[in-house]
This record gives structure tokens, sequence and C-alpha cells, in this order.
């Protein structure tokens, strides 16, 4: 992979460690998840054992606090990793990364009886973790969700909550669930995060959903009726889920843009190749002017993506004041401009892109719900129209 980061500009010269990190995980991906990609996808296979070997490699926790287990690494760390795991799957990318977002959360947001609790087996990936935020009624609204959790038991020992969480990633698999729920008014202010455990009475799983793309991981709804979570698995104090969401959010969206442009550079590699080897018109078709300004075309967007989304992890590293508009900008352009070269690395290979055991249709699946969760790709843009406008 030619990464601006071997060319060289000043700001993205990536340390050793960074490189080690990127080629350890390369290496990991080629040899446990991209022989077995296509199969996971044809079979709708979740590959519970392999996402757990990512533990003993630091991916549990990666920017999450070395005391209870974390890597203690960066954001930028972190987008090499989703990018070099996602070039073999990027659905298996993207669950490690809501994974991440939702023991990110614990660690930063937890008291210390809670982070000792959960983290370091989340961590290590005894334990995995989804992210509960969307319902059947309010997605792009988030702050409109309506799940009730009521204090009850002796002195307010325990919440019960009524209400489900819709198009949750992992769910039946996760161990655990950190979900936004209502416990006080109306708009984000009534808002608190729970940490649910999988056995908590009341809780239940909808049907696996049939979908696009992500085949290797079950989306479901997650049903609470009178669902009874211990009050000490409150994080922060309540009202304040809403921004422990969309903290998590910053972060999650730069993975997933990863996880987008680790599959697009996949997607080009194969579209490049192929065109060097298959013929018509009695020579390659990579003699053919169209389709070398296609494979120019492909090329440059992914490295405009690779600089952008570097830029952007940089900037959440530094805690930057404007890393949240940055991290929505590099989402929205990342996951479009990825989601264009996969799709024309399927139109370079001919029938044969649409073809499953070439491998660059599921790509393109897997690719095309980027643009649509960790907040659409509209809502990107109200995000950075509304930071623009305070300016
Ligand atoms: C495979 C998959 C996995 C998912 N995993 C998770 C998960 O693990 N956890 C979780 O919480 N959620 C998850 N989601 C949910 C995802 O985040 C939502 O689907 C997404 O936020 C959009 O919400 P919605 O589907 O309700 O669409 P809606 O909010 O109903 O939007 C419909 C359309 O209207 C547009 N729109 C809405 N509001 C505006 C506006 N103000 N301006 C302009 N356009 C607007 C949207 O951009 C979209 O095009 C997942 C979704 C999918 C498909």
């Amino acid at each position: 992979m030619d990464a601006i980061s071997d060319t060289g500009t000043a700001q993205f010269e990536l340390s050793e460690d960074q490189r080690a990190i990127r080629e350890m995980t390369a290496a990991f991906a080629a040899d446990r998840v991209a022989p077995y990609a296509l199969d996971w996808d044809r079979e709708r296979f979740f590959p519970a054992n392999i996402i757990r070997e990512t533990g003993p490699l630091g991916f549990g926790g990666i920017y999450v606090r070395e005391d209870v287990g974390g890597s203690g690494l960066g954001r930028l760390d972190a987008v090499l990793i989703f990018e070099a795991l996602a070039a073999a799957c990027p659905a298996f990318a993207a669950f490690i990364s809501i994974h991440n977002m939702a023991t990110w959360m614990i660690d930063t947001f937890g008291d210390e009886s809670q982070r000792q609790r959960f983290v370091p087996r989340l961590a290590s990936m005894e334990l995995l973790a989804s992210y509960c935020l969307t319902e059947p009624g309010s997605g792009s609204d988030a702050a409109a969700l309506k799940t009730r959790a009521v204090r009850s038991g002796g002195n307010g020992s325990d919440y019960v909550l009524n209400g489900a969480k819709q198009f949750i990633s992992g769910a039946g698999d996760s161990d655990l669930y950190v979900a936004m729920v209502r416990t006080g008014e109306d708009g984000p202010k009534g808002i608190s995060t729970l940490v649910i455990p999988k056995d908590a009475p009341g809780l239940s799983f909808g049907k696996i959903e049939s979908k696009m793309g992500w085949h290797m991981q079950s989306t479901r709804q997650v049903i609470f009726e009178d669902c009874k979570v211990p009050a000490e698995n409150l994080l922060s104090s309540e009202g304040q889920g809403f921004r422990i969401a969309m903290a998590g959010l910053d972060g999650g969206r730069l993975n997933i843009a990863a996880c987008s442009l680790g599959g697009a550079q996949s997607a080009f590699d194969k579209a490049l190749a192929y065109a060097g080897e298959r013929q018509a018109f009695g020579q390659a078709i990579d003699r053919f002017q169209a389709i070398q300004f296609k494979l120019a075309d492909m090329e440059t967007n992914l490295q405009a993506s690779r600089v952008f989304l570097y830029t952007a992890a940089s900037k959440l590293d530094r805690k930057a004041p404007d890393a949240t508009k940055w991290s929505a900008m590099a989402k929205r352009f990342v996951t479009d401009a990825c989601f264009d070269v996969a799709n024309d690395a399927l139109q370079v290979h001919g029938g044969y892109g649409y073809l499953h055991d070439y491998g660059v249709e599921k790509l393109v699946r897997d690719l095309r719900v980027h643009q649509i969760l960790e907040g659409t790709n509209e809502i990107m843009r109200v995000i950075i129209a509304r930071q623009l406008i305070r300016q």
C-alpha cells in the first residue's frame, strides 16, 4: 500500500510504533480474516472465536487506559488498525469498532468500580459489547428516544426498563449492552446511559434482520420488558447519556471511515490487478484510457480519503476544538468516496465483479451501510453546517 505515511508528508510521518501496529494488524487480517471472509458472508456466520483472538493483540480496548487492560493508544493508531482489518473484511473491522466505542465509554465515563468491573474483560475480549442508541421511532433524531428507565427496588437500587432498541449490531452475541435510555424529561437532557448484561431479567432480542451487507454480524432489536438493571450500572449521572453517546460517536465515525478506506483499498487492488489481466479487443483492458482514468480517479480518491481521515484522527488525538467537525467531515467524505471506489472496482471487473467469489460485490455491499450508520451522511452535513454557522 502506497500510504502517504510512506511518502512522508511531514504531518503523517508515522512513528516506528505506528508502522509496526499497521504491519502486525495486516498480518493478522491476512492470516485469520481474509481467507474466511467470503464464507462468513455467505453463511451469515459470526466468528466469535476469531474476534476474541484480537483481544491479546490489544484490539479490545485500543484507546482505553492501560490500568484496566487497555492498549492506551490514540485515535490515529486506531484508524490504522481498522483500515488494515477492513482490507480483509469491513464488517469484521466494524464489529470491533463498535465494541471499542462501548468499552471506551465505560472507561471514560464509568466510576472506578465500574471500570474495574467491566473494562478488563472487555479489553481482553472475554466479553463483547454493543452500542444501543437507535430506536424504531428515532434514528437521526436520537434525542427523541423513548425507552424509559424508572428507579425501583429498595432505595432505588434498580432501574426497570421498557422499550426497544433498533438495528443493534451484535445483538444476541454481545455480553454487554451500553444503552441510552430516558430517565427524565423529553429531549437530550433526560437521557442516561446504562450498562446492561445479556442475562438481565426482561431482556430479549428481535429476529435477525435480513440485510444487504455486513452479513457476518447480526443486526437485531434489543427489547426491554420490565427489564431489571442494577442502578450501580448507571454511567456518570442521570441526564449525561446524550453527551456520553455523542462523545463515543466522534471516534466511532473515524473508525467507520477507516473501515471504508480499508475495504475500498482492497477493492482497488483487485481492480488494478484484474485490469492488467483481463483481455478485450486483443489487449489488456488497462490499455483503454477509460479504464486508466477510472483507476486514476480511484487512486486519487483513496489518497485524499487517507489524508483527510488521518488529519481528523490527529485532531481528535490533540483534542482540537474543531475535532467534532473534522470527524463528521471525514466520515462524510471518506465513506462516500470509498463507496464510489468500491463500486467502480466492481465495474472494472465487468460481470465477474457481480459474482460473490471475486470478493468485490461483498465490499460494495459492506461499505454501503457506512453512509447510513454512526449518523447518516446527511446528519454529518447538519453537524458541519451547524459549526460553520456558529463561527
Ligand atoms: C446494519 C446496521 C447496523 C446498525 N448498528 C447500530 C448499532 O449498533 N447501534 C445503534 O444505535 N444504531 C445502529 N444502527 C442504526 C443507524 O445508526 C441508523 O439507521 C441511522 O442513524 C439512521 O437512522 P434511521 O434509520 O432511523 O433513519 P432516519 O433518521 O429515519 O432517516 C431517514 C432519512 O432521512 C434523513 N434525515 C433525517 N433527519 C434529517 C435532517 N435533519 N436533515 C436531513 N436529512 C435528514 C436521513 O439522513 C435519512 O436519509 C445500524 C443501522 C444499520 C442499517
